[in-house]
């Protein structure tokens, strides 16, 4: 996942390295009282500068101004709900430095231009790009960096080569997929600074990174989905609040094979769920959390459930979808469950017994489309 800059700032700040100061300032709180600044959108997106996200201001008029455009636009698909006001940096040059991780292969692609800022993908500054893969390794890393430096003009490859030698042992240290700073001002005089950082660390790091975790707990409105998995142990995202279809399913590539089949008919599914019936141990816990937010979508028609009973059995699941639906009266659109697998006799039998509450298919297709039957206004 992407950190915010202003979090990625922040660990970069506490290791050392040379960060403008700034504060985060949030939709509804009041402005600080500073004299100028650069208002920047906190978004886990790159491009902001381009999209409007990125305002200097030298009076605090225009700063006031600046926050109040920036707060609540939507960006790549996301509502700014915080900004980071940063101290005007002054600088001569934007750079450009990165290194990115090849996870299977645990190479990294060390990057440097002496082209940054937000022109860096432009064809006629691409052939300045230089790069390097390396084994995952602090040495050998450094080693690249100060490789690369010296194919960059002459007053920048002392500071780059300080720089990129200075951010190695911050992108193991967070066991970083992607550190890539852009700008990374320069200065006349030799100094540098990072203008912009965009840090993606790998969630699977999590239980050996209790400050990655605290910074995404603490601040759980910037990262929701983040903090829902890590207080959960399971993935959701709501998709479409508008949405008429709720979504129980386990396993991210069938969750995502629903969602794909149910947009190419025209539907536009309410949530992606991956609620990983391995982990059940026989408590409704997940299964209430999930119904309680589904219920909560204004459009809810239809859910359709989705299990494949591999070494988990369908007659528990059978079981805990009852004492769920139970559990969460609000929900009260049908449910249709394609149950294959484990134990389907078993779940047929339990959802007979109680009344028939659960419709259940074994053919995905037919599943997917009762489903869309029941989400139909005349079926009500
Ligand atoms: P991005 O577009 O999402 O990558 O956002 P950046 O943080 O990279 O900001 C975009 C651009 O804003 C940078 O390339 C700079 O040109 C400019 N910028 C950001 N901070 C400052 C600053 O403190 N001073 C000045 N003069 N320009 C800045
Ligand atoms: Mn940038």
């Amino acid at each position: 996942m992407m950190l915010l800059e202003h979090d990625a700032k922040a660990l970069l700040g506490e290791a050392g390295l040379p960060v403008p100061q700034g504060v985060l300032l949030r939709e509804g709180e009041p402005l600080p009282p500073l004299d100028q600044g650069v208002v920047k959108a906190q978004v886990p997106v790159g491009g902001r500068g381009k999209a409007g996200g990125v305002k200097l201001a030298r009076n605090p008029e225009a700063l006031r101004e600046a926050a109040k455009a920036i707060l609540g636009m939507t960006i790549k698909g996301h509502c700014v709900h915080a900004v980071r006001i940063e101290e005007l940096a002054t600088f001569a040059l934007e750079a450009y430095l990165s290194f990115t991780l090849d996870p299977a292969l645990a190479l990294v692609t060390v990057m440097l231009s002496p082209h940054g800022g937000v022109e860096v993908e432009d064809e006629a500054t691409r052939g300045d790009l230089q790069r390097e893969i390396v084994p995952l390794e602090a040495e050998a890393m450094r080693a690249a960096v100060r490789r690369l430096a010296e194919r960059m003009p002459p007053e920048l490859r002392a500071p780059m080569a300080q720089a990129g030698e200075a951010l190695v042992p911050a992108f193991l240290e967070h066991e970083a997929l992607l550190l890539e700073i852009n700008p990374l001002f320069v200065r006349t005089d030799g100094g540098w600074a990072i203008g912009d950082a965009k840090l993606v660390v790998d969630e699977n790091a999590f239980p050996r990174r209790p400050r990655l975790v605290q910074l995404i707990e603490a601040q759980a409105d910037l990262y929701p989905e983040a903090a829902l998995k890590l207080a959960q142990g399971f993935d959701y995202v709501e998709l479409d609040r508008q949405g008429d279809i709720g979504l129980i399913t386990t396993g991210a590539g069938l969750s995502m094979q629903l969602i794909d089949e149910l947009v190419a008919r025209g539907r536009s599914p309410y949530n992606f769920c991956d609620i990983r019936t391995g982990q059940f141990r026989g408590d409704p816990a997940r299964l209430i959390q999930v119904m309680r937010w589904i219920a909560a979508g204004p459009n809810i028609r239809s859910v359709l459930v989705n299990f494949f009973a591999g070494h988990t059995h369908l007659g528990e699941i059978a079981r805990l979808l009852l004492e769920a639906r139970e559990a969460v009266p609000e929900l009260t659109a049908p449910l249709t469950a394609r149950f294959i697998g484990n134990g389907l006799d078993e779940a047929r039998a339990i959802i007979a017994a109680a009344g028939d509450p659960i419709a259940i298919e074994t053919d995905l297709e037919r599943a997917i489309d009762l489903a869309i039957a029941r989400a139909e206004p005349e079926h009500a």
